[in-house]
């Protein structure tokens, strides 16, 4: 605990109050603060400061790394950093899960550093999911002046001229999986001698290889390994996480090769108040159907800002765009101007897009002091080197656990305690983290998903993969066997492999064009009208919804209005705006069964994974005003139907099990329907979704059930198992759901439970009583109460 800051004030348990709760009992007397009656902290957890475990200097390290790292003001490593290291020197590949600033980076370089030092010859790898952070790593290195290293970037923004400098003689290259995926892998001939003498991959935040770009990343991994293997080489990987659940089989399936784990953080840290924040309701105000309003989670972030930077806090707010990055910073300035003027220059908006000059002078003016308050992207999160400071609020919840703690792990560092507050946005799951924080603060339950084998990632993949060298009988166990050999003979077959009796050729002279950011088919391309600059691709099945004409367009955090969508050549032509309003699209979906692949049959209760057809057009789209969530109009869109064969989790409730519910008729639609949007809501939790990944349909009869039956389908062909793992975390999820809506203080259903932005009726019809009252049915089979997995209860 910090001497500096118990000043003498005490908690009723006669315990001094830590500097973040001081700061947090400033924030609830200040001009923030609600009425008297309700107070919108829904929670505090206090993480205790924790004294360091220092560890020693592994003997092989060089002498020369720890005369820089003394420099450095680095007398020793912490415990869980020369753990790690030891594996790596070891040659066993590892994975380091421990919170924000607890020095991952040192894990790695030690060995790394340790190996270029020891031979010349020798190299490494680092792969990072953003430039800026490789960027950031790369200056790190290069900082310990350690000339025979050479450390080199290698990305986008490499110059030609120096691509063949890199290519002959860096020894550390720090890239990107893109870059690896279709610069390095397919000119490996070019690379043989740096491949050869390849020591170690590190892979750098590892917990944002999910899903889609997750399962392809997992595939350009053991390309490199197959390609390595070809010149003789076989790299340690050694792996940086968030904390998260399971860090050893989230990484091995990444890696397709056994990981160990250190997940048991050794570094100091000052104390941490944590508290969750809902904004309250905003009394006279209604929304869509007549559902209550609340005061938006970005006006009561840049509040919390100004009254922190009052206090002389060190702020950052994390918000979701770069939009609101700018109206929670100028908001802040302008209530500063009025209460504490000389304050108003100190907030700033830091987002994407900003130069690395930049960004420096902005991270070295927090450094300094010159600025106390800040409003950054969410699209920042790694870039940026900012740690210790005094307080973090996060402006609605980042998507993971992992990320939520990776940003409050901003605020405090060694021996100086601090304040994180977490501001629910109006939505479901943001609303039942603020409600249950053993959620938030217990184990991690998010597993980090991704399905290499998807036939939409693996087949491309496969492609990828004999461009490079033919594909023989040997190869296919790393690339999944089972599911290789299903796919191989439709990739034969469509011309794209020849089948030798050595093995599997790709035909054309052309490198397959594959997306690793997308799922199949040509991606639209979203241009800017002006210039003719290509922004960005959105991948096929999403465009309709994310570009179609009149959207708003979001890119790195840079607000766009598509000013026209060609769906035939998969273009979108846009212009920069940022108006007042956002839009979603609405839809009408039909679903199919295909297959059935799991069942749990439960009696009147069945729960099922498989394959099915979903039909989906999108019909309309909603333009709502930032501020408030007011609708101001619904645009008809002429946009043709589209099929999509992907992975989903159903289940079917019988009649019987519905009266027994007590829902008449004409209830279970609305009900149905209700459970549908909340449990959509709050899949994310349990599968590193976003909300938009996943889609459902809920019916009172289905045709191919003969029951009222409840779909979620993953929003991508081929699925990106967010539906497998909605399967089997269906008990805990549902649960969650229930909760989710049982426990919003609405009458009748908002957007805090029920309902949904993207719905595709209108969020008609909804009973969000009779949809408590079907869950419960279904968890009871479900779920019986004997065997629910605890995971903590909330304190206080
Ligand atoms: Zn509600
Ligand atoms: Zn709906």
């Amino acid at each position: 605990m910090s001497a500096i800051h118990s000043s003498g004030v005490t908690d009723p348990n006669g315990r001094a109050a830590t500097r973040g709760e001081q700061l947090l009992r400033r924030l609830l007397r200040g001009p923030a603060a609600p009425g008297r009656d309700h107070s919108p902290v829904t929670h505090v957890e206090r993480v205790p400061a924790r004294p360091g475990q220092p560890g020693a200097w592994p003997d092989w390290v060089a002498p020369l790394l720890v005369d820089r790292l003394a420099l450095r003001g680095i007398a020793a490593p912490w415990r869980h950093q020369a753990a790690a290291a030891e594996l790596a020197w070891a040659r066993q590949s590892v994975v380091v899960s421990t919170g924000t600033a607890s020095g991952k980076s040192l894990a790695y370089q030690l060995p790394v550093l340790s190996t270029l030092l020891a031979d010349s010859r020798n190299t490494a790898l680092y792969l990072a999911p953003t430039k800026a952070l490789a960027a950031d790593q790369l200056r790190s290195v290069r900082d310990l002046a350690l000339a025979d290293v050479r450390a080199a970037a290698y990305d986008g923004d490499t110059p030609i001229e120096e691509r063949d400098w890199v290519r002959a003689h860096a020894r550390w290259v720090f890239t990107n999986p893109d870059m690896l995926h279709r610069g390095i892998l397919p000119a490996h001939a070019r690379w043989a001698a740096f491949l050869r003498r390849l020591q170690y991959v590190v892979i750098d935040e590892c917990h944002g290889y999910r899903g889609i770009f997750g399962s392809h990343v997992a595939h350009v991994i053991r390309r490199l390994r197959r390609v390595c293997a070809k010149y003789g080489g076989s790299p340690t990987f050694v792996l940086a996480s968030a904390t998260v659940s399971s860090p050893e089989e989230s990484a091995g399936r990444l890696l397709g090769l056994p990981v160990r784990a250190v997940s048991e953080d050794g570094s100091a840290r000052g104390a941490l108040a944590f508290a969750l924040w809902e904004p309250p309701l905003i009394p006279g105000l209604s929304g869509e159907n007549g559902a209550p309003v609340r005061r938006s989670s970005g006006a009561e972030a840049a509040r919390l800002l100004a009254d922190l930077v009052v206090e002389g806090a060190r702020t950052i707010v994390f918000v979701r765009s770069r939009r609101g990055a700018e109206v929670v910073a100028l908001s802040a300035r302008r209530s500063l101007a009025e209460t504490a003027p000389g304050l108003a220059d100190q907030v700033a908006a830091y987002r994407a897009g900003y130069l690395p000059e930049e960004r420096r002078a902005l991270e070295a003016g927090l450094e300094n002091g010159a600025l106390l308050g800040v409003a950054a992207t969410n699209a920042l999160e790694l870039g940026i080197d900012i740690a210790g400071l005094d307080a973090v609020v996060l402006s609605g919840y980042p998507g993971t656990i992992a990320s939520l703690w990776q940003q409050a792990g901003r605020a405090g560092r060694e021996r100086q305690d601090a304040l994180a507050v977490f501001v629910a946005r109006d939505d479901p799951l943001d609303t039942y983290l603020a409600h249950h924080p053993e959620a938030v603060f217990g184990r991690p339950v998010e597993a980090t998903v991704l399905d290499p084998e998807n036939p939409h990632v693996l087949g491309p993949q496969l492609c990828c993969a004999a461009a490079e060298l033919p594909l023989s009988e040997e190869d296919l166990p790393l690339f999944g066997e089972e599911a290789a050999r299903a796919l191989l003979p439709d990739l034969v077959r469509r011309g794209l492999l020849r089948h030798r009796p050595t093995g599997w050729y790709w035909t054309s002279r052309k490198r397959p064009a594959v997306d690793i950011r997308g799922t199949g088919g040509e991606p639209v391309q979203v241009v800017e009208a002006t210039t003719g600059r290509l922004l960005g691709t959105v991948d096929r099945w999403s465009s309709h919804a994310v570009v179609h004409t009149g959207a708003v367009y979001l890119h790195q955090g840079v607000s766009y209005v598509v000013d026209d969508f060609d769906v035939e050549d998969g273009v979108a032509c846009v212009h920069a705006e940022e108006p007042d309003w956002t839009t979603s699209a609405r839809d009408v979906t039909d679903i199919r069964i295909a297959t059935t692949v799991r069942r749990r049959d439960l009696g009147p209760i069945a729960l099922h994974y498989g394959t099915v057809e979903v039909t989906n057009q999108v019909v309309s789209y909603l333009r709502r005003r930032i501020a408030t969530g007011e609708i101001l109009e619904e645009v008809p869109l002429d946009l043709p139907p589209r099929n999509l064969r992907t992975a989903a989790v159903w289940y079917t409730v019988a009649d019987s099990a519905l009266a027994a519910a007590g829902l008449t008729w004409p209830e279970i639609p609305g009900a149905a329907h209700a459970a549908e949007h909340a449990a959509i809501g709050l899949l994310p939790l349990f599968a590193t979704c976003d909300r938009w990944d996943i889609g459902g349909v809920s019916t009172a009869l289905h045709e191919d059930t003969g029951r009222c039956t409840v779909f979620v389908y993953d929003g991508h062909p081929g699925g990106a198992g967010f539906a497998a793992h909605g399967y089997d975390a269906a008990g805990a999820w549902l649960r969650a759901t229930r909760q989710a809506i049982a426990s919003c203080e609405c009458e009748s259903g908002c957007p805090s439970c029920v309902q949904s932005p993207k719905c595709g009726n209108g969020n008609e019809p909804l009973d969000k009583a009779g949809a408590v009252r079907l869950l419960e049915v279904v968890l009871a089979a479900l779920d019986p109460p004997d065997r629910e997995d605890h995971q903590g209860e909330p304190d206080g």
